[in-house]
């Protein structure tokens, strides 16, 4: 991402770079020496818990909204305007995304963001009740909770604004609306637009059962669907004038089948026939199938992108069918930053998690009863903090377009315990949990851990630049996949085809 035009400002770069580190030092030492870091951080933390009531509010109206990818708006307009109010500029409607904005405060460098997110999921609609209740069967609902996510991004960046400026902090912060993380590569389009060309550090988190920092991990993930054009014919009276479009489909399912045993043990293939025909007695002229293809790394996802549309091409020709792709989707996987993974480590400890009052254990208690498994954990997780782990290529994982911000500045990420230890995300239980107070009890936690580790950013020029020589190393070598054609615009009618 512009690193031409980055190699070309680095003379004036590194002698600004200089400069603003001199200044940052004295002003760090003046800061440094009017209060001790511990201090600082305590703060913070008041600042945070004087703020949560509010955006805890922000998240059950998101979670009332529950609006899915690129249609966000009310969401957005919620978020923008309590950010207005707080203080930030805002500018909506970012890389022709009308539900995506970008709200600043402070300025020069160094340069911190702060992603949230805010769509729902299709058919999650839940009351924040521990048994399956819709609030309209068959709507939409936060079953990955990021009406938490977004409103506890907001709170990170708003007490953590109210800090500079009672402190005389120099820097940007930024708080980054982006829409359709659930299908629509919402930050897919930001990146590409240059949106984080800036930027010099980028924190995020989302919902999760426990609490943990995320350093790296994620799979590269590629979609597409493959259209099969065939020739329709009567199926008993003159097959012999059609060419099945479904014939090609099922050879490609059955190519993907063969190369599955020759691909690594950790990538993923699945898919859908997502159109077979009309009836059978009709040849199909036109069939469908929607392909997700997976991998830890995205240089052995882009080779399996390459011989899974090839296998296409071939059941095309071999059945006298043409073949085309359609409504891509690409998400990298997450990079890991370890300089960044170790403060943010030492701050999710420092904040520690939090303990459910008796109401919460007896939702949580009930809401457990729903699920199918063995070794349900304890509700005592929630105040746990997990140890860092090192990258795992074998654990289990999904994918998000975090990924690409992490591709193009370097990245971290926390998991707070917003939903009902032993749920997971994308299921009624997530979505219950998230409109009610143990939901809201975990997105404090991540906006503290978040607004202590820009602090430490903002006021430690050493660990920015720690953070981009680990970005440099980890990217050596490497280069960004996205199977987004480049002319391709943001998905805004994804949810609705
Ligand atoms: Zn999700
Ligand atoms: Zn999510």
């Amino acid at each position: 991402m512009d690193r031409s035009f980055s190699s070309s400002l680095f003379l004036a770069t590194k002698i600004r770079t200089l400069l603003c580190l001199a200044a940052a030092a004295a002003l760090f030492a003046a800061t440094a020496s009017a209060q001790a870091p511990g201090n600082a951080h305590a703060q913070l933390l008041q600042l945070v818990d004087k703020n949560a009531a509010q955006w805890q509010q922000v998240s059950k109206q998101i979670w009332d909204f529950a609006e899915l990818g690129y249609h966000e708006t009310k969401s957005s307009q919620l978020l923008q305007e309590q950010l207005t109010a707080a203080g930030f500029k805002v500018q909506e409607g970012v890389a022709n995304e009308p539900t995506a904005f970008i709200a600043s405060y402070g300025e020069g460098k160094p340069v911190v963001a702060i992603l949230g997110e805010f769509d729902a999921l299709p058919g999650l609609s839940q009351k924040a009740v521990p048994t399956r209740d819709p609030v309209t069967a068959g709507a939409s609902g936060h079953g990955c909770g990021h009406n938490l996510l977004g409103a506890g991004a907001a709170l990170a960046a708003v007490a953590l604004k109210q800090y500079m400026q009672e402190h005389h902090i120099a820097g940007t912060l930024r708080y980054y609306g982006t829409p359709a993380e659930e299908g629509g590569s919402g930050k897919v389009f930001l990146v590409r637009d240059g949106a984080f060309k800036d930027v010099d550090v980028v924190l995020h988190w989302h919902p999760e059962n426990h609490n943990s920092v995320t350093n790296g991990g994620e799979l590269a993930m590629v979609s597409a669907k493959f259209n099969f054009h065939g020739i329709a014919a009567h199926a008993a009276l003159a097959p012999d004038r059609g060419r099945s479009a479904l014939d090609a489909v099922m050879l490609m399912g059955n190519g993907v089948e063969f190369m599955r045993e020759h691909v690594p043990s950790n990538s993923r293939i699945h898919y859908i026939i997502s159109k077979g025909g009309v009836a059978p007695n009709i040849v199909p002229d036109l069939a469908q199938i929607e392909l997700i293809a997976r991998s830890p790394f995205a240089a052995t996802l882009k080779d399996e992108w390459e011989w899974i549309q090839n296998i296409a091409k071939g059941a095309a020709l071999m059945i006298g069918t043409t073949m085309d792709v359609s409504g891509n989707e690409s998400y990298a996987n997450i990079l890991p930053n370890d300089p960044l993974a170790a403060v943010a480590q030492k701050n999710l400890q420092e904040v520690g998690g939090y303990t459910m009052n008796a109401d919460e254990q007896k939702f949580a208690l009930e809401l457990q009863k729903t699920f199918k498994m063995d070794n349900v954990p304890s509700l005592d997780t929630t105040h746990e903090v997990e140890p860092l782990r090192k990258f795992d290529p074998n654990q289990p994982a999904a994918s998000t377009d975090v990924g690409d911000v992490s591709w193009s500045v370097p990245t971290i990420g926390f998991l707070t315990a917003t939903f009902v230890p032993g749920s997971v995300a994308h299921t009624w239980q997530a979505a219950a949990a998230s409109g009610m107070s143990i939901g809201q009890q975990g997105m404090v936690v991540a906006a503290k851990a978040i607004a202590l580790t820009g602090l430490d950013l903002l006021t430690d020029p050493g660990l920015v630049q720690a953070a981009k020589d680990d970005f440099k190393k980890q990217t050596a070598g490497k280069s960004y996949f996205t199977a987004i054609p480049p002319d391709q615009k943001p998905p805004l009618n994804y949810r609705s085809e």
